[in-house]
Protein backbone atom coordinates (compact mmCIF):
# COMPACT_ATOMS: atom_id res chain seq x y z
CA UNK A 1 0.00 0.00 0.00
CA UNK A 2 1.54 3.43 -0.77
CA UNK A 3 -0.30 6.76 0.23
CA UNK A 4 -0.20 9.66 -1.79
CA UNK A 5 2.69 11.17 -1.98
CA UNK A 6 2.58 14.39 -0.84
CA UNK A 7 0.87 13.29 2.11
CA UNK A 8 1.57 13.90 5.81
CA UNK A 9 1.73 10.60 7.78
CA UNK A 10 0.82 11.04 11.14
CA UNK A 11 1.72 7.88 13.71
CA UNK A 12 -0.80 7.79 16.50
CA UNK A 13 -4.19 9.01 17.39
CA UNK A 14 -3.95 10.43 20.86
CA UNK A 15 -4.72 14.21 21.14
CA UNK A 16 -1.33 14.99 19.48
CA UNK A 17 -1.94 13.42 16.31
CA UNK A 18 -5.61 14.40 15.90
CA UNK A 19 -4.66 17.77 17.00
CA UNK A 20 -2.06 17.74 14.40
CA UNK A 21 -3.69 15.55 11.35
CA UNK A 22 -7.17 18.52 11.99
CA UNK A 23 -4.43 21.33 11.58
CA UNK A 24 -2.72 19.92 8.94
CA UNK A 25 -6.02 19.08 6.58
CA UNK A 26 -7.61 21.68 7.53
CA UNK A 27 -4.75 24.17 5.35
CA UNK A 28 -5.24 21.77 2.65
CA UNK A 29 -2.92 19.22 3.13
CA UNK A 30 -3.23 15.40 2.72
CA UNK A 31 -2.96 13.94 6.53
CA UNK A 32 -2.69 10.29 7.42
CA UNK A 33 -3.16 8.93 10.29
CA UNK A 34 -2.46 5.54 11.42
CA UNK A 35 -3.43 3.63 14.49
CA UNK A 36 -2.77 -0.10 15.80
CA UNK A 37 -5.85 -0.13 17.59
CA UNK A 38 -9.54 1.68 17.32
CA UNK A 39 -8.58 5.41 16.65
CA UNK A 40 -9.05 7.70 19.10
CA UNK A 41 -9.13 4.85 21.70
CA UNK A 42 -5.75 3.66 22.16
CA UNK A 43 -3.65 5.94 23.17
CA UNK A 44 -2.92 7.85 26.84
CA UNK A 45 -5.56 10.26 25.92
CA UNK A 46 -8.42 7.98 26.31
CA UNK A 47 -7.34 6.78 29.62
CA UNK A 48 -7.25 9.95 31.89
CA UNK A 49 -10.98 10.06 32.56
CA UNK A 50 -10.74 6.22 33.21
CA UNK A 51 -7.97 5.86 35.18
CA UNK A 52 -8.01 8.95 36.69
CA UNK A 53 -10.82 11.05 39.10
CA UNK A 54 -10.80 13.68 36.62
CA UNK A 55 -8.89 15.66 33.16
CA UNK A 56 -6.53 18.36 34.80
CA UNK A 57 -5.78 21.35 33.35
CA UNK A 58 -3.16 23.84 34.27
CA UNK A 59 -2.60 26.95 33.24
CA UNK A 60 -2.55 30.37 34.38
CA UNK A 61 -6.00 31.06 35.38
CA UNK A 62 -6.28 33.76 38.00
CA UNK A 63 -5.25 37.63 38.62
CA UNK A 64 -1.84 37.26 39.52
CA UNK A 65 -1.06 34.54 37.86
CA UNK A 66 0.84 34.89 34.35
CA UNK A 67 2.74 33.00 32.22
CA UNK A 68 5.71 33.98 33.56
CA UNK A 69 5.02 33.03 36.86
CA UNK A 70 4.07 29.76 35.48
CA UNK A 71 7.44 29.44 33.39
CA UNK A 72 9.45 30.48 36.34
CA UNK A 73 8.07 27.09 38.16
CA UNK A 74 7.72 25.05 35.29
CA UNK A 75 11.88 25.76 35.46
CA UNK A 76 12.56 25.46 38.75
CA UNK A 77 10.86 22.26 38.81
CA UNK A 78 12.83 21.05 36.09
CA UNK A 79 16.07 21.46 37.42
CA UNK A 80 18.04 22.08 33.72
CA UNK A 81 16.87 18.94 32.19
CA UNK A 82 14.87 20.76 30.22
CA UNK A 83 15.26 21.70 26.51
CA UNK A 84 15.91 25.03 25.59
CA UNK A 85 12.42 27.18 24.68
CA UNK A 86 9.72 24.25 24.95
CA UNK A 87 8.88 25.17 28.90
CA UNK A 88 8.39 29.18 27.19
CA UNK A 89 6.29 27.63 24.85
CA UNK A 90 4.19 25.42 26.69
CA UNK A 91 3.36 28.66 29.51
CA UNK A 92 2.85 30.95 26.68
CA UNK A 93 0.06 28.73 25.04
CA UNK A 94 -1.18 26.60 28.09
CA UNK A 95 -4.34 29.48 29.32
CA UNK A 96 -5.48 29.73 25.37
CA UNK A 97 -4.68 26.09 24.35
CA UNK A 98 -6.78 24.78 27.70
CA UNK A 99 -9.83 27.10 26.79
CA UNK A 100 -9.77 25.57 23.04
CA UNK A 101 -9.36 22.17 24.92
CA UNK A 102 -12.39 22.17 26.84
CA UNK A 103 -14.12 23.85 23.78
CA UNK A 104 -12.97 21.19 21.37
CA UNK A 105 -13.56 18.43 23.55
CA UNK A 106 -16.65 19.62 25.38
CA UNK A 107 -15.58 19.12 28.76
CA UNK A 108 -17.03 20.51 31.70
CA UNK A 109 -15.21 21.87 34.35
CA UNK A 110 -16.16 20.52 37.59
CA UNK A 111 -15.69 23.53 39.87
CA UNK A 112 -16.23 27.48 39.44
CA UNK A 113 -12.78 27.83 40.51
CA UNK A 114 -8.94 26.34 39.51
CA UNK A 115 -7.66 24.40 42.79
CA UNK A 116 -3.93 24.98 43.90
CA UNK A 117 -1.70 22.42 43.41
CA UNK A 118 0.84 20.70 45.96
CA UNK A 119 4.02 22.89 45.38
CA UNK A 120 2.20 26.26 43.64
CA UNK A 121 1.62 29.24 45.06
CA UNK A 122 -1.63 30.16 42.80
CA UNK A 123 -4.39 27.81 41.88
CA UNK A 124 -3.86 26.50 38.71
CA UNK A 125 -5.43 23.06 38.30
CA UNK A 126 -8.80 23.57 36.27
CA UNK A 127 -10.88 20.11 37.34
CA UNK A 128 -13.10 18.45 34.16
CA UNK A 129 -15.09 16.02 32.80
CA UNK A 130 -16.00 15.45 29.55
CA UNK A 131 -19.68 16.76 29.49
CA UNK A 132 -22.16 13.68 29.52
CA UNK A 133 -19.26 11.68 30.01
CA UNK A 134 -18.13 11.08 26.18
CA UNK A 135 -15.55 9.20 25.03
CA UNK A 136 -12.78 11.59 25.40
CA UNK A 137 -11.15 12.20 21.94
CA UNK A 138 -14.76 11.16 19.55
CA UNK A 139 -15.43 15.21 19.19
CA UNK A 140 -11.48 15.47 17.82
CA UNK A 141 -12.68 12.52 15.79
CA UNK A 142 -15.40 13.92 14.63
CA UNK A 143 -13.36 17.17 13.51
CA UNK A 144 -10.78 15.33 11.82
CA UNK A 145 -13.49 13.27 9.57
CA UNK A 146 -15.06 16.74 8.99
CA UNK A 147 -11.73 18.36 7.43
CA UNK A 148 -10.77 15.70 5.78
CA UNK A 149 -8.27 13.49 7.81
CA UNK A 150 -7.79 9.96 6.80
CA UNK A 151 -7.41 7.01 9.19
CA UNK A 152 -5.70 3.98 8.52
CA UNK A 153 -6.68 1.66 12.06
CA UNK A 154 -4.92 -1.52 13.33
CA UNK A 155 -1.40 -0.73 11.82
CA UNK A 156 1.52 -0.62 13.55
CA UNK A 157 4.49 1.54 12.52
CA UNK A 158 7.76 -0.11 13.35
CA UNK A 159 10.16 1.65 10.99
CA UNK A 160 11.13 4.36 9.21
CA UNK A 161 12.02 5.06 5.22
CA UNK A 162 14.91 7.35 5.01
CA UNK A 163 15.85 8.95 1.36
CA UNK A 164 19.19 10.98 0.87
CA UNK A 165 19.34 12.56 3.69
CA UNK A 166 15.04 12.91 5.08
CA UNK A 167 12.65 10.86 6.09
CA UNK A 168 10.36 9.94 3.12
CA UNK A 169 7.85 7.78 4.70
CA UNK A 170 7.51 4.55 7.84
CA UNK A 171 7.39 1.23 7.54
CA UNK A 172 4.49 -0.62 9.12
CA UNK A 173 2.68 -4.17 9.96
CA UNK A 174 -1.06 -4.55 9.19
CA UNK A 175 -2.19 -5.99 12.06
CA UNK A 176 -5.16 -7.95 10.15
CA UNK A 177 -2.31 -10.38 8.39
CA UNK A 178 -1.60 -8.28 5.46
CA UNK A 179 2.43 -8.37 5.96
CA UNK A 180 4.45 -5.68 5.67
CA UNK A 181 4.31 -2.23 3.89
CA UNK A 182 5.67 1.19 2.98
CA UNK A 183 3.88 4.51 3.74
CA UNK A 184 5.37 7.29 1.70
CA UNK A 185 4.98 10.73 3.15
CA UNK A 186 6.62 13.91 2.33
CA UNK A 187 6.92 14.39 6.03
CA UNK A 188 6.40 11.79 8.77
CA UNK A 189 5.02 12.89 12.82
CA UNK A 190 5.57 11.11 15.49
CA UNK A 191 2.27 11.89 17.54
CA UNK A 192 3.04 7.86 19.05
CA UNK A 193 2.96 8.97 22.83
CA UNK A 194 5.02 7.77 25.68
CA UNK A 195 6.97 4.36 26.53
CA UNK A 196 5.43 3.67 29.74
CA UNK A 197 4.36 0.06 28.65
CA UNK A 198 7.73 -0.59 28.01
CA UNK A 199 7.41 -1.21 31.73
CA UNK A 200 5.15 -4.14 33.10
CA UNK A 201 3.33 -1.71 35.46
CA UNK A 202 2.27 1.19 33.91
CA UNK A 203 -1.08 3.69 33.75
CA UNK A 204 -0.31 3.67 29.90
CA UNK A 205 -2.19 1.55 27.42
CA UNK A 206 0.07 -1.23 25.69
CA UNK A 207 0.71 0.31 22.13
CA UNK A 208 2.41 3.06 24.03
CA UNK A 209 5.75 1.02 24.50
CA UNK A 210 8.26 4.18 22.99
CA UNK A 211 7.49 3.78 19.32
CA UNK A 212 9.19 7.45 19.22
CA UNK A 213 12.31 6.60 21.21
CA UNK A 214 13.09 2.87 19.29
CA UNK A 215 12.31 4.59 15.84
CA UNK A 216 14.42 7.83 16.22
CA UNK A 217 17.03 5.82 17.90
CA UNK A 218 16.88 3.37 14.96
CA UNK A 219 17.61 6.18 12.75
CA UNK A 220 19.92 7.91 14.65
CA UNK A 221 17.89 10.75 15.28
CA UNK A 222 18.66 12.99 18.28
CA UNK A 223 16.85 12.23 21.70
CA UNK A 224 16.36 14.22 24.67
CA UNK A 225 16.59 12.24 28.11
CA UNK A 226 15.02 9.46 27.45
CA UNK A 227 15.66 8.08 31.18
CA UNK A 228 13.68 11.11 32.71
CA UNK A 229 9.93 9.19 33.23
CA UNK A 230 7.19 9.97 36.33
CA UNK A 231 5.90 6.74 38.34
CA UNK A 232 2.87 7.02 40.70
CA UNK A 233 1.35 4.88 43.29
CA UNK A 234 -1.84 3.10 41.98
CA UNK A 235 -4.09 0.67 43.02
CA UNK A 236 -2.51 -3.20 42.80
CA UNK A 237 -4.53 -4.92 41.06
CA UNK A 238 -6.84 -3.94 37.80
CA UNK A 239 -7.87 -0.99 36.86
CA UNK A 240 -4.48 0.90 37.85
CA UNK A 241 -6.26 4.06 39.38
CA UNK A 242 -4.42 6.84 40.58
CA UNK A 243 -6.46 8.15 43.16
CA UNK A 244 -5.18 11.23 43.01
CA UNK A 245 -1.95 12.71 45.02
CA UNK A 246 -4.37 14.72 47.61
CA UNK A 247 -5.58 11.33 48.25
CA UNK A 248 -2.63 9.59 48.73
CA UNK A 249 -0.75 11.84 51.05
CA UNK A 250 -3.94 12.60 53.19
CA UNK A 251 -4.57 8.53 53.22
CA UNK A 252 -3.24 6.04 55.69
CA UNK A 253 -0.96 3.84 53.68
CA UNK A 254 0.36 0.98 55.57
CA UNK A 255 3.65 -0.90 54.67
CA UNK A 256 4.32 -4.01 56.70
CA UNK A 257 3.15 -3.07 60.26
CA UNK A 258 4.36 0.83 59.88
CA UNK A 259 2.29 3.73 58.93
CA UNK A 260 3.75 6.26 56.41
CA UNK A 261 4.52 9.40 58.37
CA UNK A 262 1.54 11.89 57.76
CA UNK A 263 3.61 14.77 56.62
CA UNK A 264 4.87 12.90 53.39
CA UNK A 265 5.00 13.97 49.87
CA UNK A 266 3.75 12.06 46.82
CA UNK A 267 7.59 11.70 45.98
CA UNK A 268 8.30 9.92 49.43
CA UNK A 269 5.18 7.81 49.09
CA UNK A 270 6.05 6.52 45.83
CA UNK A 271 9.94 5.88 46.69
CA UNK A 272 8.45 4.37 50.14
CA UNK A 273 5.87 1.95 48.01
CA UNK A 274 8.30 0.69 45.29
CA UNK A 275 10.99 0.08 47.93
CA UNK A 276 8.26 -2.28 49.58
CA UNK A 277 7.18 -3.43 46.19
CA UNK A 278 10.77 -4.59 45.67
CA UNK A 279 10.94 -6.69 49.20
CA UNK A 280 7.81 -7.58 48.89
CA UNK A 281 5.93 -6.03 51.13
CA UNK A 282 2.54 -5.14 51.27
CA UNK A 283 1.36 -1.54 51.03
CA UNK A 284 -2.18 -0.78 51.92
CA UNK A 285 -3.70 2.36 51.58
CA UNK A 286 -6.67 3.67 53.62
CA UNK A 287 -8.58 6.37 51.69
CA UNK A 288 -10.61 9.22 53.68
CA UNK A 289 -14.47 8.84 53.45
CA UNK A 290 -14.33 11.54 50.80
CA UNK A 291 -11.56 9.47 48.66
CA UNK A 292 -13.29 5.95 48.81
CA UNK A 293 -16.54 7.63 46.95
CA UNK A 294 -14.38 8.84 43.83
CA UNK A 295 -12.59 5.00 43.64
CA UNK A 296 -13.78 3.00 40.56
CA UNK A 297 -16.87 0.82 41.10
CA UNK A 298 -14.28 -2.29 40.66
CA UNK A 299 -12.21 -1.02 43.31
CA UNK A 300 -14.37 -0.55 45.34
CA UNK A 301 -16.25 -4.11 44.79
CA UNK A 302 -12.91 -6.00 45.41
CA UNK A 303 -12.68 -8.57 48.17
CA UNK A 304 -10.03 -6.06 49.63
CA UNK A 305 -11.64 -3.21 50.26
CA UNK A 306 -14.81 -4.65 51.28
CA UNK A 307 -13.31 -6.32 54.46
CA UNK A 308 -10.91 -3.99 55.63
CA UNK A 309 -11.51 -0.85 53.84
CA UNK A 310 -7.90 -0.74 52.63
CA UNK A 311 -6.48 -1.07 49.02
CA UNK A 312 -2.66 -2.85 48.23
CA UNK A 313 -0.77 -0.43 46.13
CA UNK A 314 1.63 -0.83 43.85
CA UNK A 315 3.50 1.60 41.38
CA UNK A 316 3.25 1.99 38.04
CA UNK A 317 5.41 3.77 35.47
CA UNK A 318 3.12 6.79 34.82
CA UNK A 319 4.58 9.36 32.30
CA UNK A 320 7.68 9.91 29.85
CA UNK A 321 9.11 12.85 30.35
CA UNK A 322 11.99 12.66 28.25
CA UNK A 323 11.49 11.64 24.45
CA UNK A 324 12.52 12.23 20.86
CA UNK A 325 14.57 15.39 20.47
CA UNK A 326 12.64 19.04 19.10
CA UNK A 327 12.87 22.56 18.80
CA UNK A 328 9.71 24.39 19.79
CA UNK A 329 8.28 23.75 15.74
CA UNK A 330 8.49 19.92 16.70
CA UNK A 331 11.51 19.90 14.22
CA UNK A 332 13.37 16.62 15.18
CA UNK A 333 17.09 16.19 14.05
CA UNK A 334 16.10 13.94 11.15
CA UNK A 335 14.64 16.74 7.97
CA UNK A 336 11.12 15.62 7.39
CA UNK A 337 10.36 13.92 10.57
CA UNK A 338 8.64 15.62 13.54
CA UNK A 339 7.55 14.56 17.00
CA UNK A 340 4.84 16.02 19.54
CA UNK A 341 2.98 14.75 22.58
CA UNK A 342 4.67 12.61 25.03
CA UNK A 343 6.67 10.87 22.52
CA UNK A 344 8.83 14.39 22.39
CA UNK A 345 10.82 14.97 25.35
CA UNK A 346 11.84 18.00 27.27
CA UNK A 347 9.01 20.56 27.55
CA UNK A 348 9.80 19.61 31.43
CA UNK A 349 12.45 18.56 33.29
CA UNK A 350 13.25 16.33 36.08
CA UNK A 351 9.86 17.26 37.92
CA UNK A 352 6.92 17.38 35.86
CA UNK A 353 3.77 19.70 36.25
CA UNK A 354 0.70 17.87 37.00
CA UNK A 355 -2.38 18.91 34.63
CA UNK A 356 0.13 19.49 31.37
CA UNK A 357 -0.14 16.27 29.36
CA UNK A 358 -2.93 17.00 27.42
CA UNK A 359 -1.95 20.90 26.97
CA UNK A 360 1.59 20.06 25.50
CA UNK A 361 -0.01 16.83 22.80
CA UNK A 362 -2.25 20.02 21.13
CA UNK A 363 -0.40 22.75 21.53
CA UNK A 364 3.18 21.46 20.51
CA UNK A 365 0.43 18.82 18.14
CA UNK A 366 -0.50 21.89 16.54
CA UNK A 367 2.88 23.31 15.96
CA UNK A 368 4.36 20.42 14.15
CA UNK A 369 1.40 20.91 12.06
CA UNK A 370 2.40 24.35 11.45
CA UNK A 371 5.91 23.88 10.66
CA UNK A 372 5.38 21.28 8.30
CA UNK A 373 2.94 23.74 6.04
CA UNK A 374 5.89 26.03 5.97
CA UNK A 375 8.56 23.71 5.85
CA UNK A 376 7.05 21.84 2.63
CA UNK A 377 7.23 24.82 0.64
CA UNK A 378 11.11 24.19 0.69
CA UNK A 379 10.86 20.49 0.22
CA UNK A 380 13.25 19.27 -3.04
CA UNK A 381 11.84 16.04 -4.98
CA UNK A 382 12.45 13.32 -3.17
CA UNK A 383 14.99 10.48 -4.14
CA UNK A 384 14.63 7.09 -4.72
CA UNK A 385 18.70 6.92 -4.14
CA UNK A 386 20.01 4.94 -1.25
CA UNK A 387 16.76 4.73 0.33
CA UNK A 388 16.74 2.87 3.74
CA UNK A 389 14.43 0.86 6.60
CA UNK A 390 15.47 2.19 9.61
CA UNK A 391 14.18 -0.32 11.79
CA UNK A 392 14.91 -1.58 15.59
CA UNK A 393 16.68 -4.97 15.60
CA UNK A 394 13.77 -7.89 15.46
CA UNK A 395 13.93 -10.18 18.35
CA UNK A 396 13.91 -13.80 17.14
CA UNK A 397 11.73 -15.28 19.87
CA UNK A 398 9.44 -12.24 20.83
CA UNK A 399 7.08 -13.71 22.93
CA UNK A 400 10.80 -14.88 25.06
CA UNK A 401 11.64 -11.21 25.35
CA UNK A 402 8.57 -9.71 26.17
CA UNK A 403 8.15 -12.11 29.19
CA UNK A 404 11.94 -11.46 30.12
CA UNK A 405 11.46 -7.64 29.64
CA UNK A 406 8.77 -7.65 32.30
CA UNK A 407 11.10 -9.81 34.30
CA UNK A 408 14.23 -7.10 33.90
CA UNK A 409 11.86 -3.94 34.23
CA UNK A 410 9.14 -4.89 36.55
CA UNK A 411 11.41 -3.72 39.74
CA UNK A 412 13.13 -0.95 37.92
CA UNK A 413 10.28 1.34 37.47
CA UNK A 414 11.18 3.84 40.63
CA UNK A 415 14.17 2.59 42.29
CA UNK A 416 17.15 1.78 39.74
CA UNK A 417 20.14 0.28 41.64
CA UNK A 418 23.02 0.80 39.07
CA UNK A 419 24.57 -2.82 38.81
CA UNK A 420 20.32 -4.31 38.23
CA UNK A 421 20.35 -1.43 35.05
CA UNK A 422 23.69 -2.40 33.44
CA UNK A 423 23.01 -5.96 33.94
CA UNK A 424 19.99 -5.53 32.26
CA UNK A 425 21.39 -3.49 29.49
CA UNK A 426 24.21 -6.02 28.91
CA UNK A 427 21.34 -8.65 28.49
CA UNK A 428 19.29 -6.76 25.84
CA UNK A 429 22.09 -5.87 23.78
CA UNK A 430 23.01 -9.38 23.28
CA UNK A 431 19.74 -10.54 22.83
CA UNK A 432 19.12 -12.74 19.66
CA UNK A 433 17.56 -11.09 17.05
CA UNK A 434 16.25 -12.64 13.86
CA UNK A 435 18.87 -12.00 11.19
CA UNK A 436 15.45 -11.64 8.36
CA UNK A 437 14.51 -8.44 6.59
CA UNK A 438 12.09 -5.99 8.01
CA UNK A 439 9.25 -7.28 5.17
CA UNK A 440 9.24 -10.80 6.34
CA UNK A 441 8.22 -9.28 10.09
CA UNK A 442 5.02 -10.11 11.96
CA UNK A 443 3.31 -8.23 14.06
CA UNK A 444 4.69 -9.72 17.23
CA UNK A 445 8.26 -9.21 16.71
CA UNK A 446 7.73 -5.48 15.29
CA UNK A 447 5.88 -5.57 18.94
CA UNK A 448 9.31 -6.57 20.62
CA UNK A 449 11.59 -5.02 18.62
CA UNK A 450 10.08 -1.46 19.46
CA UNK A 451 9.98 -2.45 23.23
CA UNK A 452 14.21 -3.83 23.32
CA UNK A 453 15.23 -0.76 21.52
CA UNK A 454 13.19 1.80 23.24
CA UNK A 455 14.07 0.04 26.53
CA UNK A 456 17.99 0.12 25.37
CA UNK A 457 17.37 4.01 24.88
CA UNK A 458 15.53 4.23 28.31
CA UNK A 459 17.88 2.23 30.57
CA UNK A 460 20.89 3.56 29.21
CA UNK A 461 20.05 6.99 29.70
CA UNK A 462 18.83 6.39 33.55
CA UNK A 463 22.41 7.43 34.87
CA UNK A 464 22.74 10.57 33.37
CA UNK A 465 19.44 11.48 33.44
CA UNK A 466 18.75 11.28 37.03
CA UNK A 467 19.56 13.30 39.63
CA UNK A 468 23.38 13.30 39.63
CA UNK A 469 23.18 16.49 37.10
CA UNK A 470 20.31 17.89 38.96
CA UNK A 471 21.24 19.12 42.88
CA UNK A 472 18.97 18.05 44.97
CA UNK A 473 16.69 16.24 42.63
CA UNK A 474 14.61 12.77 44.61
CA UNK A 475 16.32 9.33 42.68
CA UNK A 476 15.53 9.42 39.13
CA UNK A 477 11.88 8.49 38.17
CA UNK A 478 10.86 8.47 41.72
CA UNK A 479 8.16 10.40 40.42
CA UNK A 480 7.86 14.20 40.24
CA UNK A 481 4.69 14.46 42.85
CA UNK A 482 3.01 17.16 41.68
CA UNK A 483 0.12 15.09 40.39
CA UNK A 484 -1.42 16.68 43.21
CA UNK A 485 -3.99 18.89 44.06
CA UNK A 486 -5.24 20.48 47.15
CA UNK A 487 -8.55 19.59 46.72
C1 LIG B 1 -4.29 7.71 33.75
C2 LIG B 1 -3.79 8.98 33.14
C3 LIG B 1 -4.27 10.19 33.62
C4 LIG B 1 -3.82 11.38 33.06
N1 LIG B 1 -4.36 12.56 33.49
C5 LIG B 1 -4.03 13.70 32.86
C6 LIG B 1 -4.67 14.92 33.22
O1 LIG B 1 -5.56 14.97 34.08
N2 LIG B 1 -4.30 16.06 32.56
C7 LIG B 1 -3.33 16.05 31.59
O2 LIG B 1 -3.05 17.10 31.01
N3 LIG B 1 -2.71 14.90 31.24
C8 LIG B 1 -3.04 13.74 31.84
N4 LIG B 1 -2.41 12.58 31.49
C9 LIG B 1 -1.34 12.62 30.48
C10 LIG B 1 -1.94 12.75 29.09
O3 LIG B 1 -3.00 11.84 28.97
C11 LIG B 1 -0.89 12.45 28.03
O4 LIG B 1 0.24 13.23 28.26
C12 LIG B 1 -1.43 12.78 26.65
O5 LIG B 1 -2.71 12.20 26.48
C13 LIG B 1 -0.48 12.29 25.58
O6 LIG B 1 -1.11 12.46 24.33
P1 LIG B 1 -0.37 11.91 23.02
O7 LIG B 1 -1.29 12.18 21.89
O8 LIG B 1 1.00 12.43 22.97
O9 LIG B 1 -0.24 10.34 23.26
P2 LIG B 1 -1.34 9.20 23.33
O10 LIG B 1 -2.67 9.72 23.71
O11 LIG B 1 -0.76 8.13 24.17
O12 LIG B 1 -1.46 8.70 21.83
C14 LIG B 1 -0.43 7.94 21.24
C15 LIG B 1 -0.98 7.28 20.00
O13 LIG B 1 0.06 6.63 19.27
C16 LIG B 1 -0.34 5.29 18.98
N5 LIG B 1 0.86 4.48 18.77
C17 LIG B 1 1.78 4.10 19.68
N6 LIG B 1 2.71 3.33 19.08
C18 LIG B 1 2.37 3.24 17.75
C19 LIG B 1 2.94 2.59 16.65
N7 LIG B 1 4.06 1.86 16.76
N8 LIG B 1 2.32 2.70 15.44
C20 LIG B 1 1.18 3.43 15.30
N9 LIG B 1 0.61 4.09 16.35
C21 LIG B 1 1.20 3.99 17.56
C22 LIG B 1 -1.18 4.93 20.19
O14 LIG B 1 -1.93 3.77 19.97
C23 LIG B 1 -2.01 6.20 20.30
O15 LIG B 1 -3.01 6.23 19.30
C24 LIG B 1 -2.84 11.36 32.03
C25 LIG B 1 -2.37 10.15 31.56
C26 LIG B 1 -2.85 8.97 32.09
C27 LIG B 1 -2.32 7.66 31.54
Amino acid sequence: MHAKARSVLVVGSGLAGLTCAAELAASGRDALVVSPGRAGRDGATHRVHALAPWILLTAPWVRGDSPTRFFDDLKRRGLGLERSGLAEVLADSSHAAALRLIEDLDLEPMDAEPVTLAGDELPRGLRCLPRNRHIMLAPALTHCAAVGVRVRERTLVFGLLIGEDRVVGAVVVDRDGGGVSSIEAEAVVLACGGGGAVFPVTTSPRWCRGTGLALASAAAVLLHRPGLAQALPVTATPPLFFPSSAALVHGRIEIGSRALPADRDVEATTVAIAGAARAGTPALFEPIAETASILPARVRASAAFKQSGRIPLTVALHHCIGGVAIDTWGRTSLPGLYACGEAAGGVQGQRRTMGTGLLEAAVFGRRAAQAIIRDQKEYGPRSERNRRAAVPGLPFEPAAIEHRLDELLGPLVVLRPPDEVESAVRELRAWPLGDFEPSLADEASAFAGIRRQAALAMLGAFREDRSADAPGAPPAGSGEGRWTTSA
